[in-house]
């Protein structure tokens, strides 16, 4: 079985697919604090269509060790796939607090209840924040460390922990470096649901004419002035993850990069949306966004040399699923409006 925190997230829950589709029984853990029950009610009924897997929930925070000690003695759990975090940059410049003490010490947690309860293999969504504003593009693993953000720094310092009980505890891991996700599932199961959306897609997906989307910058040394960056579907940035579990059964521990390999701008994803729906959206050209680098592009040949992983999908199709399930989520947003009146009658 495996366990995976922060599965009612975006990410986590997308990776809860990947692992119920390749026949695995999964156990979340979330707090919900970010992630939505919906979404983990959605991923039971997909498993029910499926293969009949076993999904569990466990609603506790991962610095509740006694919570995990409990999981992990009711549940034969094999790996731990580490997702729960905090994960907005802005808010951890302004809120270092929550993240140090959500991230780090959740991690710290999480990882002294697996060695106390022998559970000895993790995967760890780490990202490119790590690298901070890059000395070069493509970056690969090597690339130095430098964040210039409490959000990436955080990350840093669990990739260092886990490192280190690794060579003191005998853990097993891969520490994945994500690039910029975006997409759903085809089947809408989940998708992005932020309460403070900062996103791209999703922001020129949710723009009208009340609400018009803000470009943050076009005087970027980039090709057409705006940031280039490098978009991952989330449905093969999840693959990876089930395949790095399957990997980590016979191989060392190592870091990988998640990403296409391939840059592009802020107007050309835009330019790609109103393309793909035949829509037209309408834009106004902001002041350049505090933190944001011009351009962040992976190196991506470490994954396939290692796991043979390679990104798929194509970003029209991550285009595409990630309306549907803008259109999904306003349902979904119905009825949970009206099961908080009915709660509330
Ligand atoms: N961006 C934008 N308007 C938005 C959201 C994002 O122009 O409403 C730009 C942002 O400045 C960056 C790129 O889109 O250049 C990707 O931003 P996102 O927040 O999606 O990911 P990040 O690279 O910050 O992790």
């Amino acid at each position: 079985m495996i366990l995976i925190t922060g599965g009612a997230g975006y990410i986590g829950s997308h990776s809860a697919i990947d692992f119920i589709k390749e026949g695995y029984d999964v156990v979340i853990l979330d707090n919900l604090s970010t992630g939505h029950i919906e979404i983990v009610d959605r991923i039971r009924a997909f498993a029910e269509n499926q293969k009949g897997n076993l999904i569990d929930f466990i609603n506790a925070d991962t610095r509740d060790s006694s919570a995990l000690n409990a999981l992990f003695k009711t549940h034969k759990i094999d790996a731990v796939v580490h997702f729960a975090a905090n994960s907005l940059v802005n808010e951890s410049v302004m809120n270092p607090r929550k993240y140090y003490e959500n991230n780090i010490l959740g991690s710290i947690s999480l990882l002294n209840s697996m060695m106390d309860n022998g559970v000895k293999k993790i995967v760890f969504s780490s990202t490119c924040a790590t690298y901070g504003e890059p000395d070069y593009v493509p970056i690969d693993e090597k690339h130095p460390q430098k964040p210039v953000n409490p959000y990436g720094n955080t990350k840093l310092a669990i990739e260092f922990a886990i490192k280190d009980y690794a060579k003191a505890y005998g853990l097993k891991y891969t520490i994945f470096r994500y690039f910029n996700v975006i997409g759903a599932d085809e089947d809408c199961v989940s998708g992005e649901w932020h309460d403070i959306e900062t996103h791209l897609v999703p922001n020129i997906l949710k723009a009208d004419k009340n609400k018009v989307f803000s470009l943050f910058g076009d005087d970027y040394d980039t090709k057409d002035g705006t940031c280039i960056r490098d978009y991952i579907d989330v449905m093969d940035l999840a693959r990876a993850h089930t395949m790095a579990y399957k990997y980590l059964d016979e191989n060392e521990s190592t870091i990988i990069n998640l990403g296409t390999g391939e840059g592009q701008s802020v107007k050309e994803i835009f330019a790609a949306v109103e393309k793909t729906l035949e829509i037209k959206v309408p834009l106004k050209i902001c002041p350049r966004r505090a933190g944001d680098p011009a351009k962040l592009i992976a190196e991506t040949q470490k994954a396939e040399d290692v796991l043979g992983w390679s990104s798929r999908v194509p970003v029209e199709i991550s285009i595409k699923n990630a309306c549907l399930w803008e259109k999904k989520l306003k349902t979904i947003k119905g009825i949970e409006y009206i099961n908080k009146q009915e709660a509330h009658n």
